[in-house]
């Protein structure tokens, strides 16, 4: 039987990180790295843009990164938690190159840091436009050598496993071989499950991104916070047909010099914000979806037709390879963009070393909630935020070392669950998505009413039916998603009646 110091839920940038720098500085360590599909699909790996980080204190400062990041995440921030990220930066990049990853080049050897928007200095260093697949193919070509990590892919955890005094323990996961829920156990838990943008029709989160680990954190009594700030893209591609996930144009192209435009070519962005295209994102995507409900039109383009294609090609291959597979050629055509639900702002709660209010239960990467994005994450921090707190619960970690004694294990199955079909699934999942959209658009109490008795009734039956040992991957799924649409839809009711409450003159901002 195998005995675990430490689970890590999520084989993204942040599971990935967080493992390698335990068994670093502990080579005795034994950790289990789960993940419900193959392990390179995550939300890293689909990350274009790069990470941000002030590696020249000549042309940039510490105290320009902090600033943005405050400017964009408003006063939800936690001032100390920024600047304990921006400052941690660098050294979280020297470790990533020390592991493998090829960041792209400027010149003399150093490395080449883009501008993106909401920041003030180009400082977003990245490996062409697929900055995210270079980390995670890198960090999971070490992980899979490391004899101290034991990865199981296409493993679903379904909730923390608790003691009599409700300390995190372990996990349950199913285990589509045997067909049975069993328990994992360890010292340590962590939820690296990434984010939950497939709760909306529009998105640019892969297909796991089903906001599993806030459902599973709510279960086991953590607090979460803030989630209300879904954090919508403003350069998604648009297409008329049905798709999981929308292609994503990274923001480094609006760095680089595109325009967004309406049908008649006219750069609208300058009428809400002087930054224009360099606005932050929520500015960026509330102008355009604004746009689109007063012209009633369906999308709004983006113009590359001025950048010469050749360097185009250079800097963001991937991105102009698909959209020349798609037909569009780049010299001629307008590229049709829809803003689309991209990143989860808020999370579970967690302090300055990952730990939720949960006794040996940490959260990392994007299902956390630790006070750097605030009500909207500045382009480029979601990777570096990941690779920070990988670093502060590792050493937090191995300071309680005392606690880290591998534990024996009784595993626990239960009966073997009737497996639900996905036939019954399929269409909630479609309506959950609808009226996520639908209350993401208009903010309406009326919408949001509705749409969280829907989350309810939904959640309420899929928990009947999970409770009357009948099980899929696919049922939990849709009970994690209404969970964590129900959440949502509460966190946005209670932040209006705030902020009406406060009266205070915020600007309206379309993050859900
Ligand atoms: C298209 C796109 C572009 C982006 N570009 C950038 C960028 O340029 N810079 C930047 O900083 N950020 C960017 N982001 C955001 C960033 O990629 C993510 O926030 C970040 O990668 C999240 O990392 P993570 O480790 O927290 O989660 P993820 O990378 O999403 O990994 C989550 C993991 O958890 C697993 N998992 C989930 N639920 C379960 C479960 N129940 N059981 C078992 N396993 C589970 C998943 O399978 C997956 O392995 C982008 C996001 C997208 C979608």
């Amino acid at each position: 039987m195998k005995i675990f110091d430490v689970i890590i839920v999520g084989s993204g940038i942040g599971g990935l990180s967080l493992a390698l720098k335990l068994t670093r500085k502990n080579p005795n360590i034994q950790i289990a790295l789960l993940t419900k599909t193959n392990a390179l699909e995550s939300n890293t790996r689909y990350a274009q843009g790069g990470i941000a980080a002030v590696l020249n204190t000549i042309s940039d400062s510490f105290e320009s990164h902090i600033n943005d990041t405050l400017a964009s995440g408003g006063n939800y921030c936690k001032p100390d938690v920024v600047e304990m990220v921006v400052k941690n930066a660098p050294k979280e990049i020297y470790e990533l190159i020390n592991w493998g990853v090829q960041f792209d080049k400027a010149g003399k050897g150093e490395l080449d840091a883009a501008l993106e928007g909401g920041h003030e200095h180009p400082r977003v260093v990245h490996c062409k436009d697929q900055t995210g697949f270079e980390v995670v193919a890198t960090l999971l070509e070490q992980v899979r050598t490391n004899k101290n990590i034991s990865l199981t892919t296409h493993l679903l955890v379904t909730d923390i496993l608790l003691d009599e005094a409700q300390n995190a323990k372990g996990v349950w996961v199913y285990n589509e071989i045997t067909q049975q829920l069993e328990t994992i156990t360890a010292c340590y838990t962590v939820l690296a499950t990434g984010g939950c943008g497939q709760l909306f029709e529009n998105t640019t989160n892969p297909k796991p991104a089903t906001g599993d680990g806030y459902a599973i954190a709510k279960r086991a009594g953590a607090q979460l916070q803030h989630m209300n700030f879904m954090q919508l893209h403003p350069t998604a591609l648009y297409t008329e047909t049905d798709k999981h996930t929308s292609f994503l144009i990274s923001e480094a192209l609006r760095g680089y010099g595109a325009y967004v435009v309406d049908e008649s070519g006219k750069r609208f962005l300058f009428d809400d914000d002087i930054r224009g295209e360099l606005a932050t994102r929520d500015i960026v995507s509330n102008a355009i979806n604004k746009h689109i409900t007063k012209t009633h039109t369906n999308c709004v383009y983006l113009d590359v037709r001025h950048l010469p294609s050749d360097e185009l090609e250079i800097h963001f291959p991937a991105i102009t390879q698909k959209l020349v597979s798609l037909g569009y050629r780049l010299d001629v055509d307008l590229i049709p963009i829809i803003p689309s639900a991209h990143y989860q702002s808020g999370g579970v709660k967690v302090n300055v070393n990952g730990q939720t209010n949960i006794t040996n239960l940490y959260a990392l990467g994007e299902v956390a909630c630790t006070g750097l994005h605030g009500k909207n994450r500045l382009a480029s921090n979601s990777l570096l935020e990941a690779l920070v707190f990988a670093d502060q619960i590792c050493n937090h970690m191995l300071n309680r070392q005392q606690d880290i004694t591998q534990k024996e294990t009784h595993p626990y199955s239960c009966k073997q669950p009737v497996i639900v079909d996905y036939a019954w699934v399929k269409p909630k999942i479609k309506t959950i998505k609808k009226w996520m959209s639908k209350c993401c658009i208009s903010q309406d109490k009326l919408t949001i009413d509705a749409g969280s008795t829907y989350m309810k009734l939904v959640k309420q039956l899929t928990q009947s039916i999970l409770e009357n040992n009948m099980f899929s991957v696919e049922l939990m799924q849709l009970h994690n998603m209404a969970t964590t649409a129900e959440i949502m839809l509460h966190d946005l009711l209670t932040y209006q009646s705030l902020n009406q409450t406060n009266n205070t003159a915020q600007p309206h901002h379309k993050v859900l």
